[in-house]
C-alpha cells in the first residue's frame, strides 16, 4: 500500500490530521458560523474503534504524523483513551493535538503520560474581555490555567496558534512576543482564512509580510531551516528562547509541499483544507468494508487532489464546509 499517498505532484502525504468531533465549547468568530452548524449526529460520528482502525490503515500507508483535532478534542469523552491506543502505532513518529485549552488544566499531565508529544493551544488574545468578544465565550482564565499545565507536563515548545485578524486583535503582536519571548513557546501567527460565515473580508487579512515586519522592529528574527513540508516558516527570537513562526497559506500558499490529510469526524477522507472533495470511509466500513476497500478510496481521493488552492478571490466562493467541521 505504501506509494498510495504519494500524489499527481510527486506530493508524499505523510501527515493526517483527524478530527473527532465538530462540537466545541467555544464559538470563534473566524471558525464557528454566527448561526452555528447542524451538529453531526452522535451516531454518524466515528467510533473509538473506527477511529483506531482508520489510524493503523492510515500508517500502514506511510502516514507517520497524526494530529487530533475537533471542534475541541477535549469536549469529546474518550479523547485521552483514543490518544492512548493510538499513541502505540508502530511507525507513528510525531502524535499531535490541537486544543482551545479549556480542558488541559485537568487532562495535560494524562495526554502526556499516554503518550502524546505534541500540543499546540489556540489562543488569539491577551486580554479577557477580547477574548470573550472573539470566542463568544469568557474562558480565558482556563485557558491561561491550561497553557501552564501544559507547560508543566511537560509539552515544549508548546505551540500557541494565533489567527491574526486586522483590527480585532492584530495589535497585540508584540504582545504575544512579550508575553512569551522567555517561555517554551513557538509563537505560530496565522494569515486570516475564509471559510463559510466567518466574517473574512480582504480588509480582514494582515499579510505575513506585515506581521513579521511589526515583529522585526522590535526583535532580531532567525530564520530555522526546517522540515520542507512544514506549514509554518519558523524563526529563533534572538536574545530569547521562545521561536515565531507563520502560516502565510492566504499570500504565500505552501501548497507545493504539503504532506497533509485529513478525516472529518464523520468519516470523509478531505485531502484539501479548500477543496469540497471528501470520500466517506465510514459507511463503507460499517457495510463491513474491507482494508483494501478503504485503501482504495484513500488513494482515489489522494490521486484527485487539487496541486493548490486557488486564488483568495475564488477562495471565498469555493463550497466548503465551515472551518469548525474539518479541523483545520
Ligand atoms: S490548501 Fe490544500 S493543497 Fe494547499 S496546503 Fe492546504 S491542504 Fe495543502
Amino acid at each position: 500500500m505504501m506509494g498510495a499517498l504519494t500524489d499527481r505532484f510527486g506530493r508524499h502525504h505523510t501527515y493526517l490530521r483527524i478530527s473527532v468531533t465538530d462540537r466545541c465549547n467555544l464559538r470563534c468568530t473566524y471558525c464557528m458560523p454566527e448561526h452555528g452548524i447542524d451538529w453531526t449526529p452522535p451516531q454518524q460520528i466515528l467510533q473509538t474503534d473506527e477511529i483506531i482502525r482508520l489510524a493503523r490503515l492510515f500508517v500502514s500507508m506511510g502516514i507517520r504524523k497524526i494530529r487530533l483535532t475537533g471542534g475541541e478534542p477535549l469536549v469529546r469523552r474518550d479523547t485521552v483513551d483514543i490518544v492512548a491506543a493510538l499513541a502505540k502505532i508502530e511507525g507513528l513518529e510525531t502524535f499531535a493535538m490541537t486544543t482551545n485549552g479549556i480542558g488541559l488544566a485537568e487532562e495535560a499531565a494524562r495526554l502526556h503520560e499516554k503518550g502524546l508529544t505534541t500540543l499546540t493551544v489556540s489562543l488569539d488574545s491577551l486580554r479577557r474581555e477580547r477574548f470573550q468578544a472573539i470566542t463568544k465565550r469568557d474562558r480565558f482564565p482556563d485557558v491561561m490555567k491550561g497553557i501552564e499545565a501544559a507547560l508543566a507536563a511537560g509539552f515544549a515548545p508548546l505551540k500557541i496558534n494565533i489567527v491574526v485578524m486586522k483590527d480585532v486583535n492584530d495589535d497585540e503582536i508584540l504582545d504575544f512576543v512579550a508575553w512569551g519571548r522567555n517561555k517554551l513557546v513557538d509563537l505560530r501567527f496565522i494569515e486570516y482564512m475564509p471559510f463559510p460565515d466567518n466574517h473574512w473580508s480582504p480588509g480582514g487579512l494582515l499579510p505575513y509580510a506585515e506581521i513579521r515586519a511589526r515583529i522585526s522592529e522590535h526583535y532580531q528574527l532567525l530564520p530555522v531551516v526546517g522540515d520542507a513540508s512544514a506549514v509554518g516558516k519558523e524563526f529563533t527570537l534572538a536574545g530569547h528562547i521562545a521561536h515565531v513562526s507563520f502560516i502565510t497559506s492566504m499570500t504565500e500558499s505552501f501548497c507545493g509541499t504539503c504532506n497533509r490529510l485529513r478525516l472529518t469526524a464523520d468519516g470523509n477522507i478531505k485531502s484539501c483544507l479548500f477543496h469540497p472533495a471528501e470520500k466517506n470511509l465510514r459507511d463503507v466500513m460499517r457495510a463491513g468494508g474491507s482494508n483494501d476497500e478503504l485503501a482504495g478510496l484513500i488513494a482515489a481521493a489522494v490521486q484527485a487532489k487539487p496541486a493548490a488552492h486557488p486564488p483568495v478571490e475564488e477562495l471565498i466562493h469555493v463550497e466548503n464546509r465551515a472551518m469548525i467541521a474539518i479541523g483545520g
